[in-house]
Formats: structure tokens, C-alpha cells, sequence
């Protein structure tokens, strides 16, 4: 499948890399392997979805997660609770789904309302429905190099980049942001040894970035491999970037003109090799990637784990 694109109309010179399409062709192959596992175990992965409040953004990202499970097979659960849940009633919604043996994947969306303590939440969640790779438990298993879970949104880049072509193993990858969400288990997963698409997708040298790192343009202009996860709109400027450098976007920002990321993308794209655009580069890989892991968590319950 042709996955970059030289983008001519717009005038820049670097390869996008197409997330969308690489999400799809991911999807057709856990669609695959979904109804190979469903024909030998008669067991369907089932992934429970809980949603507390009206959150729009959230309510999009839970109706994506919804979609994308029936195109892959596999079957999901929405629970919808009201903003005024208390965090015992959430617990024990999350202790019924931890029992349940139909249900394989436990996803809490985010972010919670402010009452109730998200980390309690989340370490709520039995380890072996933690499809999100957040509870202690898997995030440990991850930084000892035998992960269980792997994280979404980095295992999507780590897949986009060995897809495009784009070897890690030995490059500068400079991360800019160290959430627990993105940044801190994305540069986990490239200083690994080894990854899911191979060695060559991994074993990359890792400096993590954030708002008390020094010379920060300096740094990333070091980078062979920059991946933005700040949350700040075009954050990420040209002089920024080494010619050639390979950039993915992790930002999601919605602005007056619409969303954007937090790459300046029309003038970054004018220096680096290799960028995501957004929307359709990152973003979709995420949602996949949790597909990913709910045949996972149904293969699990076949180990007895
Ligand atoms: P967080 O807000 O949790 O983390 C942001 C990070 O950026 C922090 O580590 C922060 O540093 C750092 N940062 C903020 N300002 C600066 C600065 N001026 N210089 C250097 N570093 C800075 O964000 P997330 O990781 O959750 O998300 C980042 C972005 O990615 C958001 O736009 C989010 O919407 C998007 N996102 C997209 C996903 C997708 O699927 N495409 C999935 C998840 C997130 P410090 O720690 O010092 O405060």
C-alpha cells in the first residue's frame, strides 16, 4: 500500500506520513486476526468503554473507539455515566466489568470530573483488562523490556515510523512533552531493545523534553527524529528541526482556524524529511492500537493470566 505521499500542492518538500492509511492497513490485519482467534476460541474480544459526563471531545473520541471495534469484530460495551457520579459508584461499576468474563478490555475514558481521584481509578482497573497500558502493574512490565500492554498512542508512532520506512534503532530521538500518556512510555518503547515490528524499531538513543529543559531548540535540532507531545499550537518551529529530520506530531489543538498540531506544520514541512500531518497522522494509530490490545486481553483470558 503507498503510505507517503509528496504533498506538491502545497509546496513542501517533506514526505507526509500518512497516518490514516497506515491505521488501516494495521485494522485490516487485527480484523483478520480477530476472526482467526474468534473461529478457534468462540470467544468474541469485547471491550467495555465508561464514559463519565458530557465531555464533547471525549463523547468523539468514545464513538471512534466504538467504530473501530465493529470493523475489527470485536464487540463493545458503552457505559455512560452522569457528571455527578460519585467515585465509589465508578469503582464499582469498574469492580463489576474486573469480573465480568465477557468483557476482555476496560477503557475509562479521559479526562475524568474533578471530583473524582483519577490515579484511584485507573489502578482500579484489573491489569489484565488495562488495555490503556496505564495501571502501575503494566507500566512497570513495560520499563523491564517484557511488556503485557503496550501504551496506544506510542505504540501507533513506533509502528508508523517502521512502516514509512524510517529506522530508530541507534538515531537522536528527541521527545518533547514526558506525560504518562505519551511521552514518558513513548521513550520506553524506542530505548527497548526490541519492538513489535523488530529491533530496527527500536534501540534509539532518547532525550526526554519538557518545560525545564534548557536550550530546548538546540536540543531538537540534535534530533534525527523529533515527536512533539506538548500541547501547545505550532509550538515546534523550523529553526527547531535539523534538515531532514523525521517529525511526528502528537498534538491535538483545537484553534479559532480548526484543529491543529503542535509542529508548525507549513514551515516545518519545508525543512524535514519525513512529517505527520494533523489531523490524520498520529490520532487514528491511537485508536487502532487499542484494537490491538483487546485481542490481546482476549487472548490473555486463554493463558489463564
Ligand atoms: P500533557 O499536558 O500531559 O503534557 C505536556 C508535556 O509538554 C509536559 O511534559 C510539559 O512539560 C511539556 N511542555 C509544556 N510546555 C512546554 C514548553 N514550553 N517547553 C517544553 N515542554 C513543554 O499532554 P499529553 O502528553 O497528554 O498530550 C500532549 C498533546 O498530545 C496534546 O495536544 C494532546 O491532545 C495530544 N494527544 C494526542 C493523542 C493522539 O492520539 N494523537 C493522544 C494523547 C494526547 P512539564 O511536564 O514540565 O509540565
Amino acid at each position: 500500500m503507498e503510505v507517503l505521499v509528496q504533498l506538491e500542492v502545497l509546496d513542501v518538500s517533506a514526505v507526509i506520513m500518512d497516518g490514516k492509511a497506515i491505521s488501516k492497513e494495521i485494522q485490516t490485519e487485527i480484523a483478520d486476526e480477530v476472526s482467526q482467534f474468534v473461529e478457534q476460541s468462540g470467544i468474541t474480544p469485547c471491550l467495555a468503554a465508561v464514559l463519565v459526563g458530557d465531555d464533547p471531545a471525549s463523547e468523539v473520541y468514545v464513538r471512534n473507539k466504538h467504530r473501530a471495534c465493529e470493523r475489527a469484530g470485536i464487540s463493545s460495551q458503552m457505559h455512560r455515566l452522569p457528571a455527578s457520579t460519585s467515585e465509589e459508584e465508578l469503582l464499582e461499576l469498574i469492580a463489576r466489568l474486573n469480573a465480568a468474563e465477557d468483557v476482555h478490555g476496560i477503557l475509562i475514558q479521559l479526562p475524568l470530573p474533578a471530583s473524582i481521584d483519577t490515579l484511584k481509578v485507573l489502578d482500579a482497573v484489573a491489569p489484565g483488562k488495562d488495555v490503556d497500558a496505564f495501571h502501575p502493574e503494566n507500566v512497570g512490565l513495560i520499563s523491564q523490556g517484557r511488556p503485557r500492554f503496550l501504551p496506544c498512542t506510542p505504540h501507533g508512532i513506533q509502528q508508523l515510523l517502521d512502516r514509512c520506512g524510517i529506522e530508530v534503532s541507534g538515531k537522536h530521538t528527541v521527545i518533547v512533552g514526558r506525560s504518562d500518556i505519551v511521552g514518558k512510555p513513548m521513550s520506553m518503547l524506542l530505548m527497548a531493545k526490541n519492538s513489535t515490528r523488530g529491533p530496527q524499531a527500536a534501540n534509539a538513543t532518547v532525550t526526554l523534553c519538557h518545560s525545564r529543559t534548557r536550550n530546548l531548540a538546540e536540543v531538537c535540532r540534535t534530533a534525527d527524529v523529533i515527536i512533539a507531545a506538548i500541547g501547545v499550537a505550532k509550538f515546534i518551529t523550523a529553526d527547531m528541526v535539523k534538515p531532514g529530520a523525521v517529525v511526528v506530531d502528537v498534538g491535538i489543538n483545537r484553534t479559532e482556524d480548526g484543529l491543529c498540531g503542535d509542529v508548525d506544520f507549513d514551515a516545518v514541512s519545508q525543512v524535514a524529511g519525513h512529517i505527520t500531518p494533523v489531523p490524520g497522522g498520529v490520532g487514528p494509530l491511537t485508536v487502532t492500537m487499542l484494537m490491538y490490545n483487546t485481542l490481546d486481553a482476549a487472548k490473555l483470558t486463554l493463558s489463564g493470566e
